[in-house]
């Protein structure tokens, strides 16, 4: 690659740039200033992107396997009789790998999801875009799932493309129904799956195994949702990444030149030109890119990556698959599209740390320790024992006064719990009134009760009572509260 000198590229650039300045008003020219997906005349250019294969789409077939099956299976996963993963954001209610953080710790979620906002900015700043083209649900599901169906169906691009123009024939009405009412039957399952999450699996079994007449109004949000996720797979697809993901926009302001993202080498690629099989490449003069365009016909978001890191790439990595495939074939080594950051590729400097990345490394340890410290430290309860509003003090017969209280008790623990509220300080009588109170698990128990104190315990017509809470012979919270007396008790 010595022959690649930077001055070369330098030169190639001025040329580049003086032939798009003379085609400025030219602008189908300009990558930067049309969409791949839309036409001239505004309207939608469907994308048949080739049939990916090579090392990277093995590699990332396995990873979707793991996360589509993870998807799938794990609101059905019990810990301690609860779902091991539960998102109820309807009530508040999260389970985390068997850590349930009840609507009493919603602190705990924001301050996760803060924390999740920050590792996301601090992942992209330093990889790029690799949530999208590896983990991102729409990649996985388009990719692994709704495209192979696709490709199995109706063949590769070329197929494809055939298919779409040709008559409607026997062979064309078969396929698309049978495509169709596929996408239809994945996008109802995947609408019950993102359900199973929300109300837990054992609530959705009921909704099913009763009928969709029992529970008409969650039949027709599972069918509303499944029609928005048929939508998006069978129709919407990469538009959702170049317009509607506010991650992808993101993305200029996050990435810097140290960032890796797919890049295409275009010291080693520049100039290109035309394979010919009796040149030898070295001394022609010209650079290892053939100009084949495979880097392009398998990209989803139908993009050129030689053209510079672009908002539409997804980062998938089809294209460097692609691209070693041929460098494989014409004898060069791999890598001409590859991992690297800007800086990497015209300088060969590899530095993933920079003041941006250090600063965003420091804020998400800092949140991380909060949000751990946090989860260690919470109570198993949460008591609120507030005087009867409206209510003073009463005589209790002759030997005392009297004040009515009413308790909340937040019972945060997988049991239940008999709960007796026992007087430490000073000396009295609790007298509970109505039931006797039980706080289920997870949920708030509520009860009224008197306090009885005799006359020559008080001194003032305002006194501290220290409370002790009881789940049978143990204490499971202290709390305080005025007793309130007459003002002639002050003149004592
Ligand atoms: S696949 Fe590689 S060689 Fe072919 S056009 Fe793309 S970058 Fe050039
Ligand atoms: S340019 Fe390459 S990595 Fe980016 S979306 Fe297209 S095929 Fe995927």
């Amino acid at each position: 690659m010595a022959k690649y000198y930077f001055s070369e590229w330098a030169q190639y650039l001025l040329e580049l740039n003086t032939n798009n300045m003379k085609d400025q008003d030219v602008s189908e020219d300009s990558f930067r200033d049309k969409i791949s997906t839309v036409s001239k005349e505004g309207k939608r250019v469907w994308v048949f992107p080739k049939k990916p294969k090579g090392r990277l789409y093995n590699t990332r077939t396995w990873v979707a396997v793991v996360l589509l099956a993870f998807l799938l299976i794990a609101p059905h996963l019990r810990f301690k009789d609860d779902p091991l993963i539960l998102l109820n954001i309807l009530e508040r209610k999260f389970i985390i790998f068997g850590i349930i953080i009840w609507p009493q710790d919603f602190h705990i979620i924001v301050m996760s999801i803060i924390s999740l906002l920050v590792f996301i900015i601090l992942f992209t700043v330093v990889f790029g875009r690799i949530f999208c083209g590896w983990v991102c649900p729409q990649t996985i599901f388009m990719e692994f799932v709704f495209r192979r169906i696709e490709y199995w169906i109706e063949g590769d691009y070329n197929d494809q493309k055939k298919l779409n123009r040709q008559e409607w024939n026997f062979d064309k009405i078969w396929k698309k129904t049978l495509k169709q009412t596929v996408f239809f039957i994945i996008s109802f399952i995947i609408a019950n799956t993102f359900l199973s999450y929300i109300i837990g699996s054992d609530r959705l079994k009921v909704l099913i195994t009763d009928g969709p007449m029992a529970h008409l109004t969650s039949f027709i949000a599972v069918f509303a949702f499944s029609g928005v996720f048929y939508f998006i797979f069978a129709f919407f697809r990469e538009q959702v990444c170049l317009i509607a993901c506010p991650y992808g926009r993101l993305q200029g302001v996050l990435l810097d030149s140290k960032s890796i993202v797919v890049a295409y080498d275009h010291k080693r690629g520049e100039p290109k030109g035309k394979y010919n099989p009796l040149e030898d490449r070295l001394t022609s003069g010209k650079g290892d890119c053939i100009d084949c365009s495979g880097c392009m016909v398998v990209c989803p978001t139908s993009i050129d990556i030689r053209n510079g890191t672009q908002l539409e790439c997804i980062n998938c990595t089809a294209c460097i698959d692609a691209c070693d495939a041929i460098m494989d074939k014409i004898g060069r080594p791999r890598g001409l599209i590859r991992y690297d950051s800007e800086n990497g590729i015209s300088e060969g400097v590899r530095s993933v740390f920079n003041p941006r990345s250090i600063a965003y490394s420091g804020v998400l340890t800092v949140l991380l320790l909060m949000v751990a410290s946090v989860l260690i430290f919470r109570t198993e309860f949460e008591t609120t024992i507030l005087r009867q509003k409206g209510t003073l003090f009463q005589e209790y017969g002759e030997i005392g006064y009297s004040n009515i209280y009413q308790v909340e008790i937040v019972n945060k623990t997988r049991d239940r719990h008999h709960v007796v509220i026992r007087l430490l300080e000073p000396k009295g009588e609790v007298i509970t009134m109505g039931e006797p109170i039980v706080a289920e698990k997870g949920n708030v128990a509520k009860g009224t009760f008197l306090v009885v104190i005799a006359k020559d315990q008080l001194y003032s017509s305002n006194t501290l009572l220290k409370f002790g809470i009881y789940s049978g012979d143990r204490m499971i919270e202290e709390y305080e509260a005025s007793f309130v007396g007459p003002n002639s008790l002050d003149k004592k």
